[in-house]
C-alpha cells in the first residue's frame, strides 16, 4: 500500500494555489541580481510598510522567546477602537486566508453548497473542496459579481456566499446599494462573507456594520497584507457579532497569529497617514498605467484596487517574456489566459514595465 491510498482521497484531487514566483528565483533563473528584479505579482504595497509598524515589531522581536497572548486581545481591542466595535467581534488570522479556511471548518459539511463568482479570488474554492463542499460558481458579465445572479443561485444546501470587493484578479467592486439589497435578501440559512482586502482603496468601502447589528449572518475579512504592506508577516481578521466570532475562535489553532504580526499590526493602525498616502499614490499609479497601457493599444479592466487585468492575448506568452526582462507579473488560468495581472508599483517601476510591455509586443509582432 502506497502512502497516497493512505491520504484523505479529497487531498489527492485538491488544487495547488499558485503564489507569484518570488524575486530571488527569479533572479537565479535568468541571471539577474535581486536589485534588478521587479515583483509586480502579489498585490504587495510597493511603497512598504509604515516605519510605525515596523518599529512596533522590532520592540515585540525583543520578546519573541515568548508565546503570544493568545487571543490578540490589544490588537483586537485596537481594532474596535478602530471600527467603533467591540473587541469580542474581532477575531485574528495568519493572513485573511486562514480566516476563510475557519469558516470552512466552523461551517461546511459535505454536501452544503459555496456560492462564488465564476472568477472569484480562487482560495474560496479550494477551502470548500478541501470541506467536500459542492462549489457553484456564477457568471461575472463584465468581469464583475452579479448579485442577481448569486440570488438566482441560492439552494436549500447553500451554505456561504464570498463576495471579495474589490475582487482579485479582476479588480472589479460591487456598489453600496447592490451589497445592501442583496445581504437584505438571503435567506436564514445562509451566511455572508465580504471580502474586504482591498476596501481601504475604494474612496467609499462598504459599512458591514449596520448588518452585524441586525443580526444579520456576515462575517468581514480584512488583512494588513495589501495596503498596510505586511504580507510577510501573515496577519489579517475578520469582524463579525460576538456569536459568529465566538464560533470561528473555537476552530483556531492556540497561536495562530505572532506577537511580531501583531506588534506591527498595532502600529500599523496608528499610522492613519501612511495609509491615506498609498492610497493617493496607487490611484496616481493606477491612472499612469491605464493610461501608459491605453497608449499601447491594450484594453485594462477598470480597477478600484491595488493591481490592473491587462488584455494582452497571450497571458502565459506575455508572462514568460515580461520575467525574462526581470518582471515578475501574475498569468491567470484558464478562464482568463487572455490576461495578464499586474500589480501597481511605484512611479518608476510602472514606467519600466509600461516600456518592456511595449518592447514585449513589438518583439512578438515582430515574430509574427
Ligand atoms: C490578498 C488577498 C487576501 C488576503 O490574504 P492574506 O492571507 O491576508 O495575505 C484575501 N482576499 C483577497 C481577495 C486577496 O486578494
Amino acid at each position: 500500500m502506497n502512502l497516497s491510498q493512505l491520504a484523505n482521497p479529497r487531498i489527492l484531487d485538491q488544487p495547488v494555489y499558485q503564489p507569484g514566483k518570488p524575486i530571488e528565483q527569479v533572479a537565479r533563473e535568468h541571471g539577474f541580481t535581486p536589485e534588478d528584479v521587479c515583483k509586480l505579482a502579489s498585490n504587495e504595497n510597493p511603497w512598504g510598510s509604515s516605519t510605525t509598524a515596523i518599529e512596533a515589531g522590532k520592540v515585540a522581536l525583543e520578546s519573541v522567546y515568548l508565546y503570544p497572548e493568545g487571543s490578540g486581545q490589544a490588537l483586537r481591542e485596537k481594532l474596535g477602537q478602530y471600527h467603533t466595535l467591540d473587541g469580542s467581534q474581532f477575531i485574528l488570522g495568519n493572513g485573511s486566508n486562514e480566516i476563510i479556511e475557519l469558516l470552512g471548518h466552523v461551517f461546511l459539511n459535505p454536501e452544503d453548497e459555496v456560492l462564488v463568482g465564476e472568477h472569484a479570488f480562487v482560495v474560496y474554492k479550494l477551502v470548500a473542496l478541501l470541506m467536500g463542499a459542492d462549489v457553484i460558481e456564477t457568471e461575472m458579465p463584465r468581469l464583475t459579481h452579479d448579485l442577481d445572479a448569486m440570488k438566482k443561485a441560492i439552494t436549500d444546501r447553500t451554505k456561504l456566499i464570498f463576495l471579495p470587493s474589490p475582487n482579485n484578479p479582476t479588480g472589479t467592486a460591487n456598489s453600496t446599494e447592490e451589497i445592501s439589497a442583496f445581504v437584505r435578501s438571503l435567506p436564514e440559512h445562509v451566511l455572508f462573507c465580504l471580502d474586504e482586502a482591498y476596501a481601504e482603496y475604494l474612496d467609499d468601502p462598504f459599512d458591514l456594520r449596520p448588518f452585524i447589528a441586525e443580526g444579520r449572518k456576515v462575517l468581514g475579512l480584512r488583512t494588513f497584507s495589501k495596503i498596510h504592506g505586511l504580507a510577510g508577516l501573515r496577519i489579517g481578521y475578520g469582524y463579525g457579532s460576538p456569536e459568529m466570532i465566538g464560533l470561528l475562535q473555537q476552530a483556531r489553532q492556540p497561536f495562530n497569529a505572532n506577537s511580531v504580526a501583531q506588534a506591527s499590526a498595532i502600529g500599523a493602525l496608528e499610522d492613519r497617514d501612511w495609509v491615506d498616502l498609498c492610497r493617493r499614490r496607487n490611484q496616481a499609479g493606477l491612472d499612469q498605467v491605464s493610461a501608459g497601457c491605453a497608449r499601447l493599444g491594450l484594453e485594462v479592466v477598470p480597477s478600484q484596487a491595488n493591481f490592473l487585468l491587462v488584455k494582452v492575448g497571450n497571458g502565459r506568452t506575455f508572462f514568460e517574456q515580461l520575467q525574462a526582462r526581470g518582471f515578475i507579473t501574475r498569468p491567470m488560468s484558464e478562464s482568463l489566459n487572455e490576461y495578464l495581472r499586474i500589480s501597481i508599483g511605484t512611479e518608476e517601476q510602472n514606467e519600466r514595465l509600461l516600456k518592456a510591455l511595449g518592447i514585449v509586443m513589438q518583439e512578438g509582432s515582430a515574430n509574427l
